[in-house]
């Protein structure tokens, strides 16, 4: 039998975690990236180098692969659904109302699920709302890029100006803790929700991400119910990762959706049944999909951010970290840091739930990690 090949439009730390988990689905892995420095170059077993958005290449890609997956959602669907004979997984028709974060916050309300009160810039006087603020600009946002805190209208009216396209504002949501929820739908319409995790953002950024969490069972539900309603009506193929904000009343409100691998769910990797990424490719490849649930008691996930501009490859910190217990460091391998950059994460696999332990175990990796002040 011919190996089957998944193409993948990026070529970062998300498609490279991909093409490792190819190997044990018998899958074979294309990716679409201008630089050779990329993190999954050195893993998939074909590169076709040229820009993300280079047209000709994505069609070269098409007729090499049986479908096309994407790193992130940041595509021009129009422009891809022109290429004859490819098939995306997503299909482009799932990622139509997600791409702009107010079409986004729209498709939710529509479909009756909490979210934040929202409006468009221009709108926002009409709204007569209270500081502070959430601005975000619409398109092409991730990592905090894009979404400011605003506490005055100085800030609001400069932000306006650099986003002439009108911003989505938000009312600013005083959550008592963030949490994710990764989600996958096959070709046949079969739905599995891996366990709810809190993730912690520091300056917008996703620092760590716990699975001892502590919600009610009927949260949980709650949680598992709207990422079946949020797949079913987009009609997707693959995973998802879905954030939401946790108010001290006990509310859920769903932040934002991610139509891909999400860092929300890189503890699958050692915690889980089956990785995102493997999830994701049986789904892409139209397999059944795999058991998402948790295979320890419970994992910390934190993230190694640079925080420096820097060619270093941090030997000595990654070599401290991997001594501890449990400990599984993944490293990004990129020629570059700089502040805030994705470097590599650690998870650890625990064997207690008990959520202090899960705590004491990233603030002992971010003691290794980060330079003490
Ligand atoms: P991005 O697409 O850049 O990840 P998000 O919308 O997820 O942007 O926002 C990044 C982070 O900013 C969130 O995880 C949260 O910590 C904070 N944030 C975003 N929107 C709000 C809001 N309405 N209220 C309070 N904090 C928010």
């Amino acid at each position: 039998m011919v190996l089957q090949r998944v193409g993948i439009i990026g070529g970062g730390q998300l498609a490279g975690m991909m093409a490792s988990a190819a190997a044990s689905l018998d899958l074979k892995i294309a990716i679409q990236t201008p630089n050779s420095t990329d993190t999954a170059v050195a893993l998939a077993d074909h590169t076709i180098f040229a820009p993300i958005d280079d047209l000709a290449a994505t069609a070269q890609l098409a007729q090499e692969c049986d479908w096309i997956t994407f790193e992130n959602e940041f595509v021009d669907l129009v422009a891809l659904g022109k290429i004859p004979g490819a098939v995306f997984r997503p299909p482009l028709s799932s990622l139509t109302p997600l791409l702009d974060k107010y079409d986004q916050r729209c498709f939710l309300q529509n479909l009756g699920l909490p979210v934040p009160q929202f409006c468009l810039g221009h709108d926002l006087a009409a709204a007569d709302w209270q500081f502070p603020l959430v601005f975000k600009a619409r398109r092409h946002g991730y990592d905090g890029q894009g979404t400011f805190i605003v506490r005055d209208a100085a800030t609001l009216q400069a932000l306006q100006q650099q986003f002439p396209e009108s911003g989505l504002i938000e009312e600013f949501v005083p959550f008592t803790c963030e949490l994710a929820v990764m989600a996958a739908r096959s070709i046949t319409g079969e739905i599995t929700v891996y366990p709810v995790v809190e993730t912690v953002q520091v300056k917008q950024v996703c620092q760590r991400v716990y699975t001892a969490v502590e919600l009610s069972s009927t949260t949980q539900t709650q949680i598992a119910k709207i990422a079946c309603t949020i797949l079913e009506n987009l009609g997707t193929v693959g995973i998802m990762g879905i954030e939401f904000f946790y108010t001290a009343a006990g509310d859920v409100l769903v932040n934002e959706l991610a139509p891909r691998t999400h860092n929300s769910g890189h503890l699958s990797i050692e915690a889980c049944a089956t990785s995102q990424f493997a999830q994701h490719l049986r789904a892409v490849a139209g397999m059944s999909l795999g058991d998402p649930s948790l295979t320890c008691k419970a994992a910390v996930m934190v993230n190694l951010l640079g925080y420096e501009e820097s060619t270093s490859d941090y030997l000595a910190q990654r070599h401290q970290i991997s001594e501890i217990p449990g400990a599984y460091l993944h490293w990004y391998h990129k020629p570059a840091v700089r502040p805030g950059r994705k470097l590599g994460h650690v998870t650890v696999i625990l064997d207690t739930a008990d959520r202090a332990r899960s705590i004491a175990v990233a603030e002992q990796i971010e003691a290794i990690w980060y330079p003490h002040s």
